[in-house]
């Protein structure tokens, strides 16, 4: 894909070595709020500003945003602090709507992105269009439903994209409003290498506390923007106020955040980095190379069992490997967690390569 940088949407960004920044409310309210809220945040490093206008809420009766009357609120407001601004579109009367504000930038939020049809329906309406478009992930995680999306963009011609990572709804839920879920977004700069990626600390943490942390860890991850949400009067918001921070808690936040270098060209650095990476290069492939003798193993059981008609699953043999192995886990420095799930999917594997035995003529290890 050939996707356009943010500094290069044409907008007059310039993040000068810090991190990108996108903030403002949750949702426009008053026009007031709009314009004390932006030209608060413009004596801090944000580069673009957002705001919702069309809100789309879990449950009814709750406030679904002021609708177009905020576009010019915005746009106003967006210019007299000098920054470009964005807004969540969910149809293609939105689109309309806000490209005849002039709207600088798009976002689809993460209850559209779940659904083609509406994705498709937005694509659509900005064909022909030169206009940069975030998109957040689904609120479900759904790596395919995310890149779908994207692509659904991309073949509308639209070049400018960056990819928003809010979190995921899991159930049952973690601490977070919305479970970070970390290696999704990075199997998804893996998937669609060049598209940039923002973090939105605000709904994955659904609290002002962790905003912090949670937006270095985006840092440490190498994300390339943050969007927090912002309110002259967090208490107060009309959406989203446990989340919502002042301007000047804004600047306090940025102000501690960590910016991380992609690379460095220390040579002891590179040096020792690579001598490391060797190494584990080298336990990687044996531990393939493990993982190919056990599974070797377990297609022999797997014809012994079909000569003797015995089943795959045996509860007792599982439960004394399970019982194990899990002695050893704390003195291994990892999480228990982790070791077992990397137990769960070898013995879901061993599973499938003896069922695959048993419903076969020929045995696969003898072809
Ligand atoms: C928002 O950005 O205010 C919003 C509604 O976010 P999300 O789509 O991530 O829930
Ligand atoms: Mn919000």
């Amino acid at each position: 894909m050939q996707i356009i940088n943010i500094k290069d949407w044409g907008l007059g960004i310039h993040t000068d070595g810090s991190p990108l920044v996108i903030s403002g409310p949750c949702s426009a309210e008053t026009e007031q709020q709009v314009h004390q809220t932006y030209s608060a945040l413009a004596k801090y490093p944000v580069h673009i500003l957002r705001a919702g206008i069309w809100k789309p809420r879990t449950r009814p009766n709750s406030f679904e945003g002021v609708g177009s009357t905020g576009l010019q609120w915005i746009k106003q407001a967006g210019k007299m602090a000098g920054l470009p601004v964005c807004v969540e579109v969910a149809n293609a009367q939105h689109v309309e709507e806000a490209l005849q504000a002039g709207i600088d930038i798009l976002w689809i939020g993460a209850r559209t992105t779940v659904n083609p049809f509406a994705v498709q329906e937005i694509a659509n309406a900005l064909v022909g269009i030169d206009i940069p478009v975030m998109i957040k992930n689904p609120i479900n995680p759904d790596l395919e439903l995310w890149i779908g999306a994207i692509e659904r963009l991309y073949q509308a011609g639209i070049r400018k994209l960056a990819a928003i990572h809010r979190g995921f709804s899991i159930f049952p839920k973690d601490e977070y409003r919305n479970s970070p879920q970390w290696n999704i977004p990075i199997e998804l700069r893996r998937r669609i290498r060049g598209l940039e990626i923002i973090a939105d600390p605000s709904h994955i943490c659904g609290n002002r506390h962790m905003l912090k942390n949670v937006a270095q860890t985006a840092l440490d991850l190498n994300f390339d923007g943050i969007m927090l949400e912002s309110h002259c009067n967090p208490d107060e918001a009309w959406s989203d106020a446990k989340q919502q921070v002042t301007p000047a808690q804004l600047g306090n936040i940025l102000a501690q955040l960590i910016k991380r270098q992609k690379t460095t060209n220390d040579p002891i650095f590179k040096r020792d980095l690579k001598r490391l990476r060797e190494e584990i290069d080298a336990v990687d492939y044996q531990f393939l190379d493990l993982l190919r003798k056990r599974m070797e193993f377990v297609r022999e059981i797997g014809d012994y069992k079909k000569e003797n008609n015995v089943a795959i699953l045996q509860i007792e043999r599982w439960e004394e490997i399970y019982r194990t192995r899990m002695v050893k886990a704390p003195k291994m420095r990892v999480d228990i967690e982790f070791v077992e799930g990397l137990l769960q999917a070898i013995h879901k594997e061993s599973i499938r390569q003896q069922t695959e035995i048993l419903n076969k003529k020929i045995p696969i290890h003898q072809k």
